[in-house]
C-alpha cells in the first residue's frame, strides 16, 4: 500500500505557443486544481510568449482555481524603468506572487541596453517599488543544485542563492534535475552557507528520449544514464511513461522523507503524468 504524505505541491505551466492550446491548458489547469496545489507559476517569455500571453494564464488561474497564481518574470535587457511597470501592472491584475528571474537574451543580442543585470537588481527593485497597488507576497528565486551553465562553481551558485536571499527573496524553486542526492547536497551546502528560505525542489518526469535530450539541452544537466536507457528500451508510448513517473515518484519520496518542504512538478501543460506521480509517490 502505498504510503501517504502531506506536503504543499505546486505546478508549473507555460503559455501556449498557439492560441488553439488555451482550452486544453485551462482544463489541465482544472484538473491540476483537484489536489489543492499551493500556487501555479506561469512561465514569462520563455518561447516567445509575450506578457499579455502570460497574464491570460495567470488570470485564469486566479480566477478559476483555488491555486495562488505565481508569474514568473525576467529582467534581463530591460531598464529599471520597464521593469517597474511590469512589475506594477501584474501588481495591479491582483498577482502578487512572483519569481523573479535574470532570463537569458536571445543569441546576438546587445546586453547593455539594459540596466538590471541579474535576479539580485530584480528582487531588490520589487522591494523599493514606491505606490504598489497591492503588497507583493512572496518573491521566489532560482537555485541550480547542479550548479548554473554559467557558475564556474557549486559554491558560486550557493553565493548567488545567499545573495538573493539577502536581496529579499522568500522562496528559492530548483532548476530540473534527477538524482535526490544532488538536490541534498546543495541545501546542505546552502544552510551551510547561511540560507534559511525554503528551497522547493522542482521535478519533471520526462516520458520520450526526445523530450530527455530537449530538457538536457535546455537545463544543462547530464544525460541521467539509467533513465535515458529505460526510455530508449521501448517503442510503447505507455511503457514510457510508466518509466517516467516511476522515476520522478521515487524521488518525490525520498525527497520528502528527507523534509523537502514541497514539490514542485514541471506540468508541461499536462496533467496526467505529474498527477500520476503525485498519486504513485503516495503524495496529496
Ligand atoms: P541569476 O541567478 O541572476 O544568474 C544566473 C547565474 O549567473 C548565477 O547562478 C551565477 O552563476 C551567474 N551570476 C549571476 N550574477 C552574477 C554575478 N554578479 N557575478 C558572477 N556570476 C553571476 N527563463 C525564462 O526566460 N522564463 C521563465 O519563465 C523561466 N523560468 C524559470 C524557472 C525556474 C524554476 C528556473 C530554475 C529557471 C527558469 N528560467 C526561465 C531560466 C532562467 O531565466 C535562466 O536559468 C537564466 O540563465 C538565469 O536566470 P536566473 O534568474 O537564475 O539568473
Amino acid at each position: 500500500m502505498t504510503r501517504q504524505m502531506t506536503v504543499p505541491v505546486s505546478f508549473e505551466v507555460y503559455p501556449p505557443r498557439s492560441p488553439e492550446k488555451l482550452p486544453g491548458l485551462k482544463e489541465s489547469i482544472r484538473v491540476l486544481d483537484s489536489v489543492s496545489p499551493d500556487f501555479i507559476s506561469v512561465t514569462f517569455g520563455a518561447g516567445g510568449s509575450s506578457t499579455r500571453d502570460s497574464l491570460e494564464v495567470l488570470r485564469f488561474i486566479r480566477d478559476e482555481s483555488s491555486a495562488t497564481p505565481l508569474a514568473h518574470l525576467t529582467c534581463v535587457g530591460t531598464t529599471r524603468q520597464e521593469a517597474s511597470e511590469l512589475v506594477v501592472s501584474f501588481l495591479a491584475e491582483g498577482i502578487t506572487h512572483f519569481l523573479a528571474l535574470r532570463g537569458d537574451l536571445p543569441e546576438g543580442a546587445l546586453e547593455h541596453r539594459g540596466e538590471l543585470h541579474n535576479a539580485v537588481d530584480l528582487v531588490t527593485l520589487m522591494h523599493e517599488l514606491p505606490d504598489m497597488p497591492k503588497p507583493l507576497e512572496r518573491i521566489a528565486v532560482a537555485a541550480f543544485p547542479n550548479g548554473h551553465p554559467e557558475s564556474d562553481s557549486l559554491d558560486h551558485d550557493v553565493e548567488t542563492l545567499l545573495r538573493k536571499q539577502e536581496a529579499g527573496a522568500t522562496l528559492a524553486i530548483t532548476q530540473l534535475f534527477f538524482f535526490t542526492e544532488d538536490y541534498l547536497t546543495f541545501v546542505g551546502k546552502a544552510h551551510g552557507a547561511g540560507i534559511t528560505i525554503p528551497i522547493l525542489p522542482g521535478l519533471m518526469p520526462v516520458v520520450s528520449p526526445s523530450r530527455l535530450n530537449r530538457v538536457v539541452e535546455l537545463s544543462g544537466e547530464n544525460r541521467p544514464a539509467e533513465l535515458s536507457e529505460a526510455l530508449s528500451s521501448t517503442e510503447d508510448a505507455a511503457a514510457r511513461e510508466a518509466i517516467g513517473v516511476d522515476w520522478t515518484a521515487k524521488m518525490v519520496r525520498e525527497l520528502v522523507d528527507a523534509g523537502a518542504p514541497g514539490i514542485h512538478l514541471y506540468a508541461f501543460n499536462q496533467h496526467r503524468t505529474v498527477l500520476s506521480v503525485l498519486e504513485q509517490s503516495g503524495v496529496r
